[in-house]
């Protein structure tokens, strides 16, 4: 039989099929090739936990220091859910989604309250804590506990999608489930916990998104892809929509030293953290008229705009802001919390107690 031939038949049978040498070359190249990090061989669940939240959404090298520093102030699952909120998000400070920082507070207390202090023992127990998703808990429950459970993130669903070379869309329900059910599949074997992260490694470091290195790719003689020519086609997905702008204007009250900052309600984008008023241009308003009907709004006050301190811009997952910093006189009124759950006048010297949103860091400096 010649080359080729032999290759198309090895392609034919499934992926399932060759599970077992497709295992063995993925961990012998994950064992040899694996970046050094310092969660890496963690099997701590509560350590495993903060490093997989932290890890959402966010890259390992930006990520990496912030669990060092969340598990020094907070080492047990008990330091955790003892500590007060704001000091939590202080911890988080600059990493985005919050919504991670203000869950993993609520399941500590939970765990403590409610589960006499026990961390959960398989996925399922872990999926029933706030901020725990199908992933998370594959991810924490083989790599902490050997429990043979898939952990499908957006890396590893690209790199099955090649695998495979899937012709439909990996976001439809029907392929994720799909994806799932393969993942539980080939998960089941020694080194759950391994396999999964080999999986997220391949897809981080060889399987990439634009720029594939099928050449350096461990697994190629396995992939259907890459043996038909459509690796740069796959994964099939929704097209993005294009991401909103919106132009923010916010107000540098300064009375006394201080500079009057609001803290925004618990739950929603950014829940929890300290800022500047302000808030979104409406259409044909100059920003001198949108600050003076945001501080009316929000705080109750009288304002008088001066001089602009800085522009900055950020950008969101679902959209992007450009910042227009003003600095503005009070001019009557009492501040009141109207759209925030505090307002306080805050000395500049102790702006590094509060937490704050990246966005507003961006300009700190300059006031
Ligand atoms: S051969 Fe290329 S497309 Fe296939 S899994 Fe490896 S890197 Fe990805």
């Amino acid at each position: 039989m010649g080359k080729g031939v032999e290759k198309r038949a090895r392609l034919n049978r499934s992926l399932l099929d060759r599970k077992a040498s497709f295992r063995r070359r993925l961990l012998t190249w994950y064992r040899r090739e694996a970046r050094e990090l310092s969660f890496r061989g963690e099997t701590d669940p509560y350590k495993v936990w903060v490093s997989e939240i932290i890890l959402q959404q966010t890259r390992v090298d930006q990520g990496v220091p912030y669990i060092n520093r969340f598990l020094k102030s907070f080492a047990t699952v008990g330091r955790l859910a003892r500590a007060d909120l704001d000091d939590v998000l202080k911890l988080w400070e600059g990493l985005g989604y919050y919504t991670r920082a203000r869950n993993l507070h609520k399941a500590a207390k939970k765990v403590v309250n409610e589960m006499e202090g026990r961390l959960p023992s398989t996925a399922e127990q872990w999926e029933r804590l706030p901020g725990v998703g199908r992933y998370t808990a594959g991810a924490i429950s083989s790599i902490a506990l050997g429990e043979k459970v898939p952990a499908l993130d957006g890396n590893v669903k690209r790199v099955l999608a090649r695998l495979l070379d899937l012709d439909s869309n990996i976001d439809d329900g029907p392929t994720e489930r799909r994806l799932w059910e393969v993942m539980g599949h080939l998960v089941q074997g020694r080194a759950p916990g391994d396999f999964n992260q080999a999986m997220m490694e391949l897809g981080a470091r060889v399987c990439k998104p634009k720029s594939p290195l099928c050449h350096a790719c461990p697994v190629k003689c396995d992939c259907r892809a890459h043996a038909e020519g459509t690796v740069f086609e796959r994964p099939v997905r929704t097209k993005k929509r294009a991401v909103p702008h919106h132009e923010i204007v916010v107000a540098a009250v300064k009375k006394n030293g201080r500079y009057l900052l609001g803290k925004r309600p618990p739950s929603g984008l950014l829940g929890g953290l300290w800022e500047f008023p302000g808030g979104k241009l409406e259409r044909g308003e100059s920003h001198e008229a949108a600050l003076i009907r945001e501080l009316k709004e929000e705080l109750g006050i009288a304002i008088q705009p001066g001089g602009l301190v800085a522009t900055v811009n950020h950008a969101y997952t679902h959209f992007r802001i450009t910042l227009n910093v003003y600095r503005c006189r009070h001019v009557s009124g009492t501040p009141r919390a109207i759209a925030h759950t505090e307002v306080k006048w805050v000395r500049p010297s102790d702006f590094d107690r509060l937490a704050f949103p990246k966005a507003n860091l961006k300009f700190l400096h300059l006031l």
